[in-house]
């Protein structure tokens, strides 16, 4: 495998060289034949398990461990890093783009702070099937390439065997990695980190100067903007969006904590330590927001001086508001299938989503029954009857299409997943896996039959919670 070295002369505080440890016994459990293919992959599985476990490096170049800071939680950690990735180096897919290799679980790093830098199998396919799920319902994201099992128990409650992701990324900048540099004063690594993810991102922006970092915020300000509209388009709760887990590229990254929202309702959450509904569904846009102010300042070094930077770093953040607001309308607009723009169009809107959180009906299925209802006859909650009579009025014969382009009639549904790494943690194997991708092989498109095993069970989700980093 072909790979180059990536950060390392961005700041000697970014990157830090660390040896994966190797595992007693890695077997190859999944693997992503198709986005092999984009890098032209080939080994046999035996290698590729020794590989993708850190058991074997097979390249000159050294792995290393990223450093980056934190707010979890809205609290700062200046000094988080990867404790328990190892960046393998940079792979280039068949159009030259390169991607980040990086195996997550093979043990601890400089960064690891007392944690044993392993991962168990459960989270490691969480990873893998929730990030193949929400690729192919068009959600930017980072990719898993492979699981590989371990042969060891990781010493969780309970114990579990344990796993290595191998994750495909863009990039791993995060907005971390810029207040990494800010709070330690490396002026020089943080001037240089920008034009990086400015070439690897945002390869438009050629202005200089000051005028580069206002382009630069607002363009991670698009991207998150897109991203948030994304997950809330489909239902996706993140679950953990610290400024660690936001990336420059506007990708999803870090599955731990995620789920689906099943019952439509702004305030969901799952994630078993946000009691205070941080994370909540229908707060992701204001955390964007929160997280692109902590990009803000922590580019205020860069500036001749600190007042002008904020003079020119406020508007941007503050226009996050105004920009959100305008994609968010967009969004109702096409899972309505909105004709033009009308005055009664946010209030048709409101009472749609006051209805569905009042009679607790599902996200999903309610856009996929609105949808196909205008196709054939199809059953629409008796709730719904009165505000049906009004929206269907504002339907044209393209709303079926734009539609149908934006409401997915199948998501990975929290049970579902559940029932998947059940499966593997009891076995080592699951029997609804390769159904549950083949599922997604065409999300968008409706098929009764294919999808009533992955529909919402009732009240399910009462008591479903989900956890961080296990
Ligand atoms: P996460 O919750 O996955 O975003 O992780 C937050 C921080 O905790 C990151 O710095 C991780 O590298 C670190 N971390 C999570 N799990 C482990 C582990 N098992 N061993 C060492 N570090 C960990
Ligand atoms: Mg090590
Ligand atoms: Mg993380």
């Amino acid at each position: 495998m072909k790979l180059q070295t990536r950060y390392t002369d961005i700041s000697e505080l970014l990157a830090i060289k660390d040896m994966p440890s190797a595992v007693a016994e890695p077997q190859l459990l999944l693997f992503n034949d198709k986005l092999a293919d984009n890098f032209a992959i080939k080994h046999d599985s035996e290698f590729l398990a020794k590989l993708l476990s850190g058991s074997t490096i097979d390249n000159d170049v050294a792995p290393v461990a990223l450093g980056y800071s934190g707010h979890q939680f809205g609290h700062f950690s200046p000094r988080l890093g990867d404790g328990r990735a190892h960046l393998l180096g940079a792979i280039a897919d068949k159009d030259g783009t390169l991607w980040d290799l990086q195996l997550k679980g093979a043990g601890a790093t400089v960064f690891s702070r007392g944690g044993d830098g392993r991962c168990a199998i459960g989270p490691a396919v969480r990873e893998y099937i929730m990030s193949e799920a929400l690729h192919a319902l068009g959600i930017a994201t980072t990719r898993c390439l492979a699981v590989v099992t371990t042969g060891e128990t990781v010493y969780r409650q309970p114990p579990r065997p344990g796993a290595v992701v191998t994750r495909l990324a863009k990039s791993h900048i995060r907005v971390g990695s810029f207040q990494y540099l800010a709070t330690q004063g490396d002026i020089e690594g943080l001037e240089k980190l920008v034009d990086y993810a400015i070439n690897c991102h945002f390869p438009d922006i050629n202005s200089t100067g000051e005028q580069r970092y206002i382009e630069f915020l607002t363009a991670v300000l698009d991207k998150q903007i897109e991203l948030v509209i994304s997950w809330m388009r489909i239902g996706f709760i993140h679950g953990v969006m610290n400024t660690d887990n936001t990336l420059i590229s506007g990708e999803t990254i870090d599955y731990g904590p995620c789920a689906m929202m099943n019952q439509f309702d702004l305030d969901t959450v799952f994630s078993s330590i946000d009691h205070q509904g941080r994370y909540a569904f229908g707060n992701q846009p204001n955390i964007a927001n929160w997280n692109i102010a902590r990009l803000a300042e922590s580019l205020i070094p860069l500036f001749a001086d600190q007042e002008s930077a904020v003079e020119q770093l406020s508007p941007v953040v503050n226009g996050f508001a105004a920009k959100f607001n305008d994609a968010f309308n967009t969004m109702w607009q096409q899972k309505l299938g909105l004709a033009g723009q009308h005055e009664g169009d946010h209030a048709l809107v409101s009472e749609l989503l006051g209805l569905m959180k009042q009679h607790q009906l599902d996200y999903t299925n309610t856009f996929n029954a609105l949808t196909e209802s205008l196709l054939a006859d199809f059953a629409i909650p008796t709730s719904l009857k009165e505000w049906h009579k009004k929206w269907n009025v504002r339907t044209s014969s393209k709303s079926y299409e734009t539609m149908r382009a934006v409401n997915p009639a199948v998501i990975p549904r929290n049970h579902t997943i559940e029932m998947i790494l059940a499966e593997y943690e009891a076995s080592g194997e699951s029997s609804l896996k390769d159904a549950f991708l083949e599922a997604f092989n065409d999300p968008y498109v409706y098929d009764e039959r294919q999808f009533e095993w992955l529909q919402a069970p009732k009240d399910y989700d009462k008591n479903y919670q989900t956890f961080c980093g296990t």
